[in-house]
């Protein structure tokens, strides 16, 4: 890593300061590994914040972007393509919902939901223009639009961008007496993410979701499920609103429907939702196009085999165990739920943690100053997982 310390600083001379990445150039990535310019190997312990469930260039997804690669990559909206129609169709499905209105990052397929929201709730609900409230969470992450960081509260996400867009009623987190409250007469919807991740995997009470869904269907109000991190196979089920039986009015979704290759989002929902939209009243060049239709297609396939899930279920029972077990002097709290974990580490920064990981050959990122994200990919085996823990139990014993 040393020679290339001085090639990674001179590299960085134009790359813009909004991210500080650990120390570590990747040049290569195949299932759980990923290797740097050097050729060193590292445990991906984090998979791209989850984009990458399905791990590096899972073969089967390198097939098919390789074969749409081969016939047409994009068309725009102005046109019908063939691979549109097969992914809205198999997504509908796997959602058990009527409508898919595709996207390409998170952030764009939040403010689609919000903005399904608004128009259903002037137009369905007859809420009066411009009042539409919509209820959000203390701890949220939506994404880094004007729009949804106005309702953040983290002050690196949030201050310094306004002036903020109005129309967001926060709540805390968890509390399902806290969102009745807070309902009035102009609440559209409560945007919630079942588990927030970036908050460093923060599991809500059990029956909360459930609560929420009874909520918004007494009162009239839209439930839309931020699921793009925790949904797709990473808590063991197709989606984390699954472990309550729960089904909202709208998924919002994205990074693992990509499939770890390019970026593509969506909102599912029924056609009393997402049919408030009329040609011209939104889109996006690149929504729907047909790379990233193809990989979605098969990115669905394999959630609808079902075998990703199990791995999560599987693996995760002795994810768990081995986190849990972990000293209560290095570890103050261990959040887990299928592959996914939240940690909160004592007496170092969770960046130092991440870097001593490095030179132990495992990546992950730090959230929230003492909280370590892990997420390997879901395709990881058994042995590779437990050697990955190994590394991390000796460099929480070694600080
Ligand atoms: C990552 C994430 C987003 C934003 O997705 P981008 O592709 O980065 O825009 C939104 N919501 C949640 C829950 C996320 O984890």
């Amino acid at each position: 890593m040393a020679a290339s310390s001085f090639d990674l600083a001179r590299s960085h001379a134009h790359v813009a300061n909004n991210y500080h990445p650990l120390a570590v150039c990747l040049s290569r990535g195949d299932g759980a590994w990923v290797e740097d310019v050097n050729g060193t190997r590292y445990l991906d312990f984090l998979a791209g914040y989850s984009a990458l469930n399905f791990g590096h260039r899972h073969p089967r997804l390198v097939a098919a972007a390789t074969a749409q690669l081969e016939r047409m990559t994009l068309t725009s909206r102005a046109f019908d393509n063939d691979q549109l129609p097969v992914f809205c169709d198999a997504l509908a499905e796997l959602c058990g919902m009527d409508l898919v209105l595709p996207m390409n990052t998170g952030a764009e397929a939040v403010e689609t939901a919000l903005k399904t929201a608004r128009k259903w709730g002037y137009e369905v609900k007859g809420v009066p223009e411009p009042k539409a409230e919509i209820i959000v969470m203390s701890g949220n992450f939506h994404g880094r639009t004007i729009s949804i960081i106005s309702f953040s509260d983290d002050p690196a996400a949030h201050d310094h961008f306004g002036p903020h867009t109005p129309g967001f009623v926060k709540v805390p987190y968890g509390d399902a007496a806290a969102v009745e409250a807070a309902i009035t007469e102009h609440t559209v919807a409560v945007l919630v993410e079942p588990i927030q991740g970036e908050a460093g995997v923060i599991t809500p009470p059990d029956g909360y979701l459930t609560a929420v869904r009874e909520l918004c269907t007494r009162h009239r109000v839209l439930m839309l499920a931020d699921e793009i991190q925790s949904g797709l196979g990473r808590t063991g089920r197709t989606f984390a609103c699954d472990h309550e039986g729960v089904r909202p009015d709208a998924y919002i979704l994205g990074k693992a429907l990509g499939g770890g290759i390019l970026p593509v989002s969506a909102v599912v929902a029924p056609t009393d939702v997402l049919g408030v939209f009329a040609p011209g009243q939104h889109g996006s060049t690149f929504g729907g196009n047909p790379l990233a239709a193809a990989v979605g297609v098969e990115v669905i396939r394999m959630l609808r085999e079902g075998e990703i899930q199990q791995r999560a279920r599987d693996l995760g029972v002795a994810f768990h165990d081995r986190l849990a077990a972990l000293p209560s002097s290095q570890v103050s709290a261990v959040r887990t739920r299928g592959l996914w974990a939240g940690i909160d580490v004592v007496g170092r920064s969770g960046r130092e943690v991440c870097d001593g990981l490095v030179a132990r050959g495992v990546l992950t990122k730090d959230t929230h100053g003492h909280t370590l994200r892990l997420a390997p990919p879901l395709t990881i085996s058994a042995d590779d997982l437990a050697l990955g823990l190994d590394r991390l139990a000796d460099e929480l014993a070694a600080g």
